[in-house]
């Protein structure tokens, strides 16, 4: 006899549930899936102890005839395609037909459902039909998945803890409610409701279901596009932010993907504003034509392969930078029409300069710089630049009214900077306030081809430990455009013998140390987040403490410093530099009505 023989149809259901029903929210992704294609308004999910014990499903979807509730279950059975194009223009959220046979094979299922025509009431026990007959239901689909993998004990070992389990189905129906606003989405536990939304479409109002009011009321919203994309959706502010990338909500078509590039473009846009350890919280869907998107890359269809993808990327990166800056820039500023006799009661600590643009450069002087860059990165490189060019010679400072109209109060415990103007009470944080300057400078600097480098009068010794000298050429590749780079020296140490121009006010022996550290733990770092990085570094090695006395002067200069940036009002890192309590807020604070 062969040795070889066609698996049951019951076997390979069972394999396919490897995939699909990895565990109970496996199958809630799958069943609100159906319910969403079936045109679902409303989408209940009821789960029992983690959804180990039970999972009940119930949607006003179009529901199925007894014919199709009877094929549902079959392998390969489905009703969204029927001809081999349509692989490649997938407008529904599933399409491989397997996930009712693979959740029947391993559980009990019990599904009722109504077109509105027939009832029809379908029982499989582990893989065998049981009941098949019609039934009085609403209309639309009920399912309930009870015992799953009580027949396969090595898969019901695999489960987690009740608590576990339900965390990631809790996790899961948050997802599906971002990516559909406009469906009602009712999640319990044990009989209590958990998560509701009321399906009016309002993103902001589910972002406040899941984090609260501080989260929603400082979320963005955006919008862009090119030929092949629309995007949209909320950025929150970068103030906020979170310890993992576990808050970049991406959505294709309304279908919850996950994408490593996607979330590199939208870490990229956020990163002038957000210390690199720490990341966003963003809900972001893209259309597209569905001929773009191939999503039949695995089972579970999390992953997706896009053509033009570069393309997309872009447009990200550059309409969630747009947002941001725009909407830092809301800090309630003095108005900027003061009348005449009220300008003289203000005094004007500052002297206002016409500033000449510091940044004038031709569009073929540009070519230099992005040699150093590699493809997909020269049109983000060079649009920052643009967009540096462009503040510069033709805009005036956003904070420029706001810092003119300061008066000096005083520094409070040798870290902030008090001063008063027409609304009330000013409070900068005189490290920030100075990170955000020499960023700002650097940035203008190392946008520049480094054409002067001076030698150090006594090199700079640096200790590495043995696996960075085998970096240094790599380190040395990318740095080169900074105007540095390092000598090996020995077996255990580095040497720097030069230093561009600029860089004497940076204090060089903890920013190179900061450099190599980021080299080790970033090993394949792309030149645009190096860029940030080294500039951030630079900027912070290069401030004024936050624990340090100030002299009345040296105030000024901070305030007349931060005057002179483009975006004054946060530090590189994101954190605010200047806040304000209104006189309206203090009397309130003293109960002065
Ligand atoms: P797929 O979704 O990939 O087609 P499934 O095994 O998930 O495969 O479902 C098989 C078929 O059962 C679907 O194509 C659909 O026609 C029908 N179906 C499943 N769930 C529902 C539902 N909640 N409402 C209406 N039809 C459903
Ligand atoms: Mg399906």
């Amino acid at each position: 006899m062969s040795k070889i023989q066609v698996l049951s149809e019951h076997l390979t259901n069972m394999i396919a549930a490897g995939e699909v029903v990895e565990r109970p929210a496996g199958i809630v992704k799958e069943c609100v899936e159906n319910s969403i294609d079936a045109g679902a308004r409303v989408i209940d999910i009821e789960a029992f102890q983690g959804g180990i014990e039970k999972l009940i499903i119930t949607d006003d979807g179009s529901g199925m005839d007894h014919e199709d509730a009877q094929m549902a279950f079959m392998r390969h059975a489905t009703s969204k395609m029927h001809r081999e194009e349509d692989l490649f223009n997938i407008q529904t959220m599933g399409f491989r037909g397997e996930a009712l046979p693979s959740i029947a094979s391993v559980a009990k299922v019990e599904m009722q459902t109504n077109n509105g025509e027939q009832s029809t009431l379908i029982r499989y026990h582990y893989g065998e039909l049981v009941t098949q007959e019609p039934c009085n239901c609403p209309l639309g689909t009920k399912i309930e998945i009870s015992g799953l993998f009580l027949k396969t004990p090595a898969r019901f070992k695999h489960l987690k803890s009740i608590s576990y389990e339900f965390s990631v189905i809790a996790d899961l129906i948050n997802k599906m409610a971002l990516s559909h606003p406009d469906i009602r989405f009712t999640l319990s536990h044990d009989g209590r409701i958990v998560f509701q939304t009321s399906g009016n479409g309002d993103l902001k109002e589910i972002l406040f279901q899941m984090y609260g009011k501080e989260v929603a009321s400082n979320a963005v919203s955006f919008q862009g596009h090119n030929d092949d994309f629309k995007i949209s959706g909320l950025a929150v502010q970068p103030k906020i932010s979170r310890a993992t990338k576990y808050f970049m909500f991406i959505t294709m078509n309304s279908r919850l993907i996950r994408s490593v590039p996607i979330q590199k473009a939208i870490l990229e846009a956020y990163g002038h504003y957000m210390p690199s350890n720490r990341f966003p919280i963003v809900v972001l869907d893209v259309k597209t034509d569905a001929q773009l998107v191939d999503v039949n890359v695995h089972p579970n269809k999390w992953e997706i392969r896009l053509s033009k993808q570069n393309e997309l990327l872009e447009l990200i990166q550059k309409t969630l930078r747009e947002a941001l800056s725009a909407s830092l820039r809301t800090v309630k500023a003095a108005p900027k029409q003061t009348p005449v006799f009220e300008q003289q009661k203000i005094s004007f600590p500052y002297p206002v300069k016409e500033e000449k643009p510091v940044f004038v450069k031709k569009e073929e002087a540009l070519d230099p710089i992005l040699e150093s860059f590699s493809d997909y990165e020269k049109p983000v490189i060079k649009n920052e630049i643009q967009e540096e060019i462009v503040s510069y010679s033709e805009k005036a400072n956003e904070g420029y009214e706001f810092f003119n109209h300061l008066t000096l109060i005083g520094q409070l415990k040798d870290s902030y900077i008090l001063c008063e103007n027409e609304e009330g009470l000013v409070i900068i944080d005189q490290h920030a306030a100075q990170e955000r300057y020499h960023y700002e400078q650097l940035l203008e600097k190392l946008n520049q081809p480094v054409i002067a480098t001076q030698p150090l009068m006594v090199p700079l010794v640096l200790n590495v430990s043995a696996n960075v000298l085998s970096l240094v050429d790599s380190i040395n590749e990318k740095i080169a455009s900074f105007g540095l780079s390092f000598e090996v020296f020995g077996n255990d140490r580095l040497i720097v013998r030069e230093i561009p121009l600029w860089f004497q006010d940076v204090h060089q022996e903890d920013f190179f140390y900061d450099l190599v550290d980021f080299f080790v733990q970033n090993l394949n770092v792309n030149m645009e987040s190096l860029r940030k990085h080294v500039i951030a570094t630079m900027a912070c090695h290069s401030s004024i403490r936050f624990h340090r006395k100030l002299t009345r002067d040296e105030m000024e200069q901070v305030i007349e410093d931060l005057r002179k940036c483009r975006q004054p009002y946060h530090c590189p890192h994101g954190r605010p530099t200047v806040i304000t309590m209104s006189d309206k807020d203090l009397r309130k604070e003293f109960e002065r009505g």
